[in-house]
């Protein structure tokens, strides 16, 4: 199989597993440079394009890779022009097409459709069905201040929380009431981190990379989703860190979100951790039961649809966990022909939310928590169990050492050997040290619970 082969074949999986704009803008005019010994060196036409396919998608690409061919070990990306053609193999592909990813196509493009163009702003988003309890006041008053002074108020205004807890919903609110309270005088414009730096890239490509600062510049109040999504990517970064500045100083909303604080953001800029900082940082917690009872009646009468308190209350009480599944929830029991909405028999709707509801706390083990710690704090698995004393990975280990101890009582010794080989007392310490700090320090309770989270919904 020629290395051609070899490329078109994996990237016919890869294909598969991601969005279609996705896949043209990241594997276009990439190609396979060497396939030796294990080890695939990727031409990649740029240093964006190489940040995004290691941090992003070295996995898949792997994964991909080995089920064409198992030798397959090991992956490296260089920049590098493609020699033979300038399309690279995408196009070949295109041809023919599997369904899935046209299916996904189609239902991307509609959903976008949604969304104006221009701004990337959602209308169904709105202050009017935004919710607001005490575990988002605090996010929904500091976007209030924005919206009547944009600019001067909070610069930048940072929101972060957990998934599903509405960070998007209220950064489109905010962008959607901009727009009508200064008649469309104020350039608003939403993005996530990952299509500003698509955009970035392909502005790379066409030799547009004028033209895409410069739209950045004229905007009023920049909005960008999910900025964590940055960390690691240094040159989109530094790109990011121009805009910024640009708009800033000229006195330029700037919002943004994350699902952790800025100095939680490992491998964020100084720079950049230390802009963020310099404005308002509001977090969003998880709503309490009777802001849950209230979100779910906001979300009926939105739908027009009548649903008896017994049930509402119900799902109230038993998914805690976000609001995306609390919506999730309520649907299942609208869409199910076998409960009945307004006599309600409740055995009914509890067995129908049966798998959401009773998913008790799953068991882990020690593998699940060395992999969400790294993926949390953006650093490689392999570095929490080698020996490596990188300061980066110093604080991770220790947290992986206090995530064994308390979510899986493992004793010292061991989660020593499978932690770097350290010696026990330095495990004890460790967990010691975190278990005083857990007490007092408010960033870290949240950094564990993200970090909970994401264990436990694997
Ligand atoms: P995040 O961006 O934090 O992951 P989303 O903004 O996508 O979460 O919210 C998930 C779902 O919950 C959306 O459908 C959103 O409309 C809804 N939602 C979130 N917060 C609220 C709220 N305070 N009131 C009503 N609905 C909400
Ligand atoms: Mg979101």
């Amino acid at each position: 199989m020629t290395n051609e082969q070899l490329w078109q074949t994996a990237l016919g999986e890869v294909e598969l597993n991601i969005s279609r704009a996705n896949f043209i803008t990241w594997f276009r005019d990439t190609f396979i440079l060497k396939n030796k010994d294990g080890l695939v060196t990727i031409g990649v036409p740029n240093g964006f394009s190489k940040e995004w396919l290691e941090n992003k998608y070295n996995k898949l690409i792997l994964r991909s890779l080995r089920n064409v061919s198992n030798d397959i070990k090991e992956l490296k990306f260089l920049i590098s022009a493609n020699s033979s053609s300038p399309i690279g193999p995408i196009e070949k592909i295109a041809g023919d097409h599997h369904k899935k990813s046209q299916i996904e196509n189609q239902t991307q493009t509609f959903k976008e459709l949604e969304a104006d163009k221009e701004t990337n702003l959602n209308p169904k988003y709105t202050f009017n069905n935004f919710i607001v309890g005490s575990f988002n006041e605090l996010a929904q008053a500091a976007a209030k201040a924005v919206i009547n002074s944009p600019g001067e108020a909070y610069n930048p205004l940072f929101i972060y929380g957990g998934v599903g807890l509405g960070k998007t919903h209220l950064l489109q609110a905010m962008g959607n009431e901009v727009i009508e309270k200064y008649k469309r005088k104020k350039k608003v414009k939403y993005v996530s981190s990952e299509k500003f730096t698509s955009e970035l890239v392909n502005s790379l490509h066409n030799g547009k990379v004028e033209e895409f600062k410069e739209a950045y510049r004229q905007i009023d109040v920049l909005i960008i989703d999910d900025i964590q999504f940055l960390s690691g990517k240094e040159k989109t970064q530094e790109e990011f860190f121009h805009t910024f500045n640009f708009l800033y100083q000229k006195n330029k909303q700037i919002v943004l979100s994350s699902d952790r604080p800025p100095k939680a953001i490992a491998t964020l800029e100084e720079r950049l951790r230390s802009r963020f900082e310099g404005g308002m940082i509001a977090d969003i917690s998880q709503p309490d039961m009777e802001t849950r009872l209230a979100i779910l009646k906001c979300k009926t009468t939105e739908k027009k649809i009548i649903v008896s308190d017994e049930i509402l209350s119900y799902i109230a009480v038993n998914v805690q966990k976000n609001i995306r599944e609390l919506e999730g929830a309520l649907n299942r029991i609208i869409a199910s022909k076998s409960a009945s909405l307004t006599n309600p028999d409740l055995t009914m709707v509890a067995k129908i939310l049966n798998d959401i509801i009773n998913s008790p706390k799953k068991l882990t083990n020690h593998k699940n928590i060395i992999q969400a710690v790294a993926e949390f704090y953006d650093i490689n698995a392999t570095e929490l169990i080698n020996r490596c004393r990188r300061k980066e990975v110093v604080y991770p280990r220790q947290v992986a050492m206090y995530l064994m101890r308390e979510e899986l009582k493992k004793s010292f010794p061991f989660i020593g050997e499978k932690l770097g080989g350290r010696d026990h007392t330095t495990v004890m310490y460790a967990c010691d040290k975190l278990t005083r700090e857990f007490e007092k320090n408010e960033t870290l309770q949240q950094e564990i619970n993200l970090i909970k989270e994401r264990i436990y919904s694997k």
